[in-house]
C-alpha cells in the first residue's frame, strides 16, 4: 500500500444523464472513477444515496495517511451554490427547490460544497488547464446549449441567486433564430449544435455533400455533418459554418469586452468543428472586440475534455476547505 501526505478531494459531476465521481489529488490526478445513470425521476434522495455509494468506492482508493478535505459536487443548474438548492433545473425534473447537500454530508460524514458545472469548469481551468493562476477567466461551453462560467478577480461569479454566467442568452443576431427560452437572436439560438443543424436544414437543397451525409433527409442533419460537409466544399454547409463562426465571435467578443479576462476558454462538442477554422474564428473575435485587444486575444480551446467539471468540483473542495 502506498502512503501519501497529499490532500485529496472527492468529486462528483451531476448531469441530466450521468453522475460521475472520482477521488482527485491536488495535482488533478484521479483514481476510483465511477459512473451511474442519473435517473432524476427516481428523486434527489435516491440519487444522493447512489452517489454516496459511488463516492465510497472512490474513497477506498485513498492512499494510507492521506487527508480527505471533503466533497465537491458539480451539477447542471440552475442552482444556488451556497445551499445547493435547485431552481427549476430543466434536465433534473422533480429536483426543484431541493438539495442533496445535507443528506450527502450526513451519509459521507464529510463536508459537501456544490457549484454550477460551467462555473466549476472555469475554476478548473485556473488550476489544471493552460491558464494556471489566471485571476480572470471566462469559460464558454458550446454544445447542445451554450453556457458559461466566470472567474473575476479570482472569485467565482455566481450572481444574486446563482444564475450568473448564462452567456448563451447574449444577443448575437437579432431577427434570426430564438432559443428554447424564446429570446430573439441569442448565442444559444444561433450557434449551439442544434442551432447549426437547424440553420442548415432551413437552407436544405436536397443535393450535394450535406444531403449525402444526411442520407437525403434534412431531419438527420447534425452540426458535425455541417462542419464535415463544409470541409469537403459543400457550399450551403460552408455558408452555415461562416455564419456560425461570426455568431460565436460576436458572443465571445462581447465577453472579452465586459470581463477583460486573461483567458477566454471554449469547450463543448461544437468546438471540435470550430477548431478547424481557428484562425478565422480568432480574426472574427478581434473584429467584434474593442480595439484595445489589438491582434492578440486570449482565446483557447479547453484541453481538460470531459473531466473539466469533475476537476472543478475537486478544486471547489480544496478551495473551500482552505477558507474554513
Ligand atoms: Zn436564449
Amino acid at each position: 500500500m502506498t502512503t501519501s501526505n497529499t490532500q485529496f478531494a472527492l468529486a462528483a459531476d451531476i448531469g441530466g444523464t450521468n453522475i460521475r465521481a472520482a477521488l482527485i489529488d491536488s495535482e488533478g490526478r484521479m483514481t476510483g472513477r465511477g459512473s451511474i445513470n442519473t435517473e432524476p425521476k427516481r428523486g434527489i434522495e435516491d440519487a444522493s444515496d447512489r452517489l454516496a455509494k459511488l463516492l465510497k468506492a472512490a474513497l477506498a482508493t485513498t492512499p494510507t495517511g492521506a487527508e480527505i478535505v471533503g466533497i465537491g459536487v458539480s451539477t447542471a443548474g440552475p442552482i444556488r451554490p451556497a445551499t445547493g438548492i435547485y431552481n427549476h433545473p430543466p434536465n433534473l425534473p422533480g429536483w426543484h427547490d431541493k438539495t442533496m447537500k445535507s443528506r450527502l454530508a450526513n451519509t459521507m460524514t464529510l463536508p459537501v460544497w456544490i457549484g454550477h458545472d460551467a462555473t466549476l469548469a472555469a475554476l478548473a481551468e485556473t488550476r489544471f488547464g493552460d491558464h494556471v493562476g489566471a485571476e480572470n477567466l471566462v469559460y464558454v461551453t458550446i454544445s447542445t446549449g451554450v453556457g458559461g462560467g466566470i472567474i473575476a478577480n479570482s472569485e467565482m461569479v455566481t450572481g444574486s441567486s446563482g444564475g450568473a454566467g448564462e452567456v448563451g442568452h447574449l444577443s448575437v443576431r437579432t431577427g434570426a433564430y430564438k432559443c428554447n427560452v424564446g429570446c430573439d437572436g441569442c448565442f444559444e439560438g444561433n450557434a449551439s449544435g442544434p442551432a447549426i443543424a437547424r440553420t442548415a436544414r432551413d437552407r436544405w437543397t436536397g443535393e450535394g455533400i450535406l444531403a449525402d451525409l444526411a442520407d437525403g433527409d434534412p431531419q438527420n442533419v447534425t452540426s458535425r455533418m455541417v462542419f464535415d460537409a463544409a470541409d469537403d466544399g459543400d457550399p450551403v454547409a460552408k455558408e452555415v459554418v461562416n455564419l456560425t463562426i461570426e455568431n460565436v465571435a460576436i458572443g465571445l467578443g462581447s465577453l472579452l469586452n465586459v470581463f477583460n479576462p486573461e483567458a477566454l476558454v471554449i469547450g463543448g462538442g461544437v468546438v471540435q468543428g470550430l477548431q478547424r477554422h481557428w484562425d478565422r474564428l480568432q480574426a472574427s473575435v478581434i473584429d467584434h472586440s474593442l480595439p484595445g485587444y489589438g491582434g492578440s486575444i486570449p482565446l483557447t480551446a479547453t484541453r481538460l475534455g470531459d473531466d473539466v467539471s469533475l476537476l472543478g468540483a475537486a478544486q471547489l473542495a480544496f478551495r473551500q476547505a482552505r477558507r474554513q
